[in-house]
């Protein structure tokens, strides 16, 4: 990432934590704690006062031919050998026979469209892009793929064909996949 959009995303976070802390103090001072009801559950709520702030490092050994994959271009998924099930994000074992003997086949890159939105209340991480839409597509080998959707929003149909991108997402800069009107 650069250091642009470093900037916006902590700026936006601080926005972010800024209100949220406002609103702590606002509870605090009125009630004397920082506990609310959950408006859905009625259930008491205790918000902590302190910032926390993660960043996540996942081990991507078990799948490293998924990421091979994305480097060279292709989506890759899994299908457990015993029983024939396909996974796609793609798993390392089989859920179903606990095994880990896996073949890993390149998705085939068009679907048809099933539904999608458009997102415009982002979260903190993504406060850097403008609208995006999610969707999710039925894909012919059998499973389906939710990511991002790179089209006008007044242009989409369901059962519309989408082709997958695996590129740099402008943003991150780092290799994703998407899909696009095919
Ligand atoms: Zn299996």
């Amino acid at each position: 990432m650069s250091d642009n959009v470093v900037n916006l995303i902590n700026k936006g976070l601080e926005k972010l934590y800024g209100e949220s802390l406002k609103q702590l103090e606002a509870l605090i001072t009125a009630t004397g704690l920082p506990v609310y009801k959950d408006p859905k559950s009625g259930a008491l709520l205790w918000v902590d006062v302190r910032e926390m702030r993660l960043r996540f490092t996942l081990s991507v050994n078990k799948i490293a031919k998924f990421i091979d994959g994305l480097r060279e271009g292709k989506l890759m998924y899994t299908v457990c050998k015993r029983c024939g099930s396909k996974y796609f994000p793609p798993q390392a074992d089989c859920p179903k026979c606990k095994t880990s003997d896996m073949e890993w086949r390149e998705v085939s890159p068009v679907g048809e469209l099933i539904t999608w939105t458009v997102i415009n209340v982002k979260p903190a991480s993504f406060s850097h892009h403008s609208d995006y839409i999610v969707g999710i597509v039925k894909m012919p080998d059998g499973f389906n793929i939710t990511a991002w959707i790179e089209a006008d929003p007044k242009t989409l149909k369901p059962g519309m064909k989408m082709r997958l991108v695996v590129d740099r997402r402008p943003g991150e800069n780092y290799i994703t996949y998407w899909f696009r009107p095919a």
